[in-house]
């Protein structure tokens, strides 16, 4: 997929509504240290379903929302839009947003949609949240570090395949299901006979 937008708003230190746009090409963020460079990433992270606390380096699910300053009192929501084009060339937009007390909740082009939903469609594309391609300070030294399995997890996410393991867990939870409920029916018959 291609990003082409980023809209944020109440997330970490971006208080204030911010839009970024996402020419084609490569995109460099500067600025001083501690102005929000690292923040941004997150955000990309954070609407793909993200919740790790450590890829986003908070403590809990609301330490994402904007924390307050001395002078600016603290928000009670964080959103964060990401706009572009799935592979096929559809406009696509998504939205997360986390209100305090009320967790998150997702759109798709508009839908109230699950997480997992959201999940599942940007790991098919081999960009979800953790996606080889976002590569934040101190990767490089962890990929180096990484044990052969954490290494697999990596090549199977940037060869898109990561999004056929959830399936696969969703298809044998549903076989159990299925398993259990045939059970059930033989003793029903059973005590029938
Ligand atoms: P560096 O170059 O040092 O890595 P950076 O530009 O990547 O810095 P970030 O790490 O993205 O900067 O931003 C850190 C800033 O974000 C800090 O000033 C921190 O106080 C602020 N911040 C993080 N979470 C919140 C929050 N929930 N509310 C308010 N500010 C926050």
């Amino acid at each position: 997929m291609k990003i082409s937008k980023l809209r944020l708003s109440g997330f970490k230190s971006f208080v204030e509504p911010a839009t970024l746009f996402i020419e084609p090409g490569l995109t460099g963020v500067v600025g001083p240290n501690g102005c929000g460079k690292s923040n941004l990433l997150e955000a990309i992270r954070w609407v793909m379903g993200e919740n790790s606390p450590k890829s986003m380096r908070s403590g809990g699910m609301e330490d994402v929302i904007f924390a307050g300053t001395q002078s600016r009192p603290r928000r009670d929501f964080a959103e964060v839009v990401l706009q572009g084009e799935d592979d096929g060339g559809d406009e696509m937009e998504v939205v997360r947003r986390i209100e305090r007390g009320a967790g998150s909740a997702y759109r798709l082009n508009g839908r109230d949609v699950r997480a997992k939903d959201v999940a599942l469609i940007f790991a098919d594309a081999a960009t979800g949240a953790h996606s080889p391609a976002l590569v934040s300070q101190g990767k490089i030294a962890q990929v180096i570090a990484a044990k052969p399995t954490e290494r697999r997890q990596m090549l199977e996410e940037a060869a898109g395949i990561a999004g056929l393991h959830v399936r696969r867990r969703d298809a044998e939870s549903k076989l159990r299901q299925t398993e259990t409920n045939l059970e059930r029916l033989e003793d029903i018959m059973a005590g029938l006979d």
